[in-house]
């Protein structure tokens, strides 16, 4: 399982949500708490963000996070209302290169997903941009429409029952996500909320999403409704 996270809010830098928590992205990516597929995610890492057009913004790589010291000094400067990030352990078999670590996107979304799927069961006719089963869920996703979201993730995970679909997308004023799976916690807060697959810190107010749920959120208001 990779580990995500997303930010919808007033503007806060890149570093703010992956770098600087005691527990964000950089410490998951060589010591996450609550992953329960692999141990690390040392096999990439994406950071996204809308401009101040709306435009999404990537990137990526296919080396661990906490090398990359030109991240580390730019991210600081990157700040979004919006945010989408991830840290990718690979599932074997799958390749390792830049355009398979989330977010993926259609120019509209970001998207990243934790867990896995049998590419055979996704009847997907376009294009991905990487043969890792992620980007080939995340292209079906996109070519049904992100309000179709739940439809998709149940219909995938009914064709493959050991799928794990833990999805989180971000459009620039919205984020969406599922848990199918895997862990998804939320923090609410006066000025924006966070989704991520575990607490970046010890903040009692973090909650637990329960599995099989979509999470929609739209400015601060947050609506949860079983899959
Ligand atoms: N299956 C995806 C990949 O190989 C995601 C893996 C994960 O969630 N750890 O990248």
């Amino acid at each position: 399982m990779c580990r995500h996270v997303a930010w919808l809010g007033v503007p806060r830098s890149v570093a703010e949500l992956v770098l600087d928590p005691p527990q964000g992205l950089l410490v998951q990516s060589y010591a996450p708490r609550r992953q329960k597929h692999g141990l690390m995610n040392a096999d990439g890492w994406g950071a996204g963000f809308f401009d101040d057009d709306g435009v999404p913004r990537r990137w990526r790589s296919d080396k661990p996070l906490w090398g990359d010291a030109s991240f580390a000094s730019v991210a600081p400067a990157l700040r979004s209302r919006c945010v989408l990030a991830a840290v990718r352990s690979a599932t074997i078999g799958m390749p390792i290169e830049p355009s398979a670590s989330a977010p993926f996107s259609d120019g509209r979304w970001l998207l990243s997903h934790n867990g896995l799927v049998d590419r055979a069961v996704l009847p997907l006719d376009g294009h991905a941009e990487s043969t890792v089963d992620s980007a080939v869920l995340a292209a079906l996703i996109f070519a049904r429409g992100l309000d179709a979201l739940g439809d998709t993730v149940t219909e995938v995970g009914e064709r493959d029952p050991n799928a794990r679909l833990n999805i989180l997308a971000a459009n620039g004023c919205r984020l969406l996500a599922t848990t199918w799976g895997d862990t998804l916690s939320m923090l609410r807060g006066p000025e924006g909320v966070v989704l991520a697959s575990e607490p970046y810190d010890d903040d009692p107010d973090w909650s637990d999403i329960p599995d099989r749920h979509l999470v929609d959120v739209r400015e601060s208001h947050v609506e949860v409704t079983p899959l």
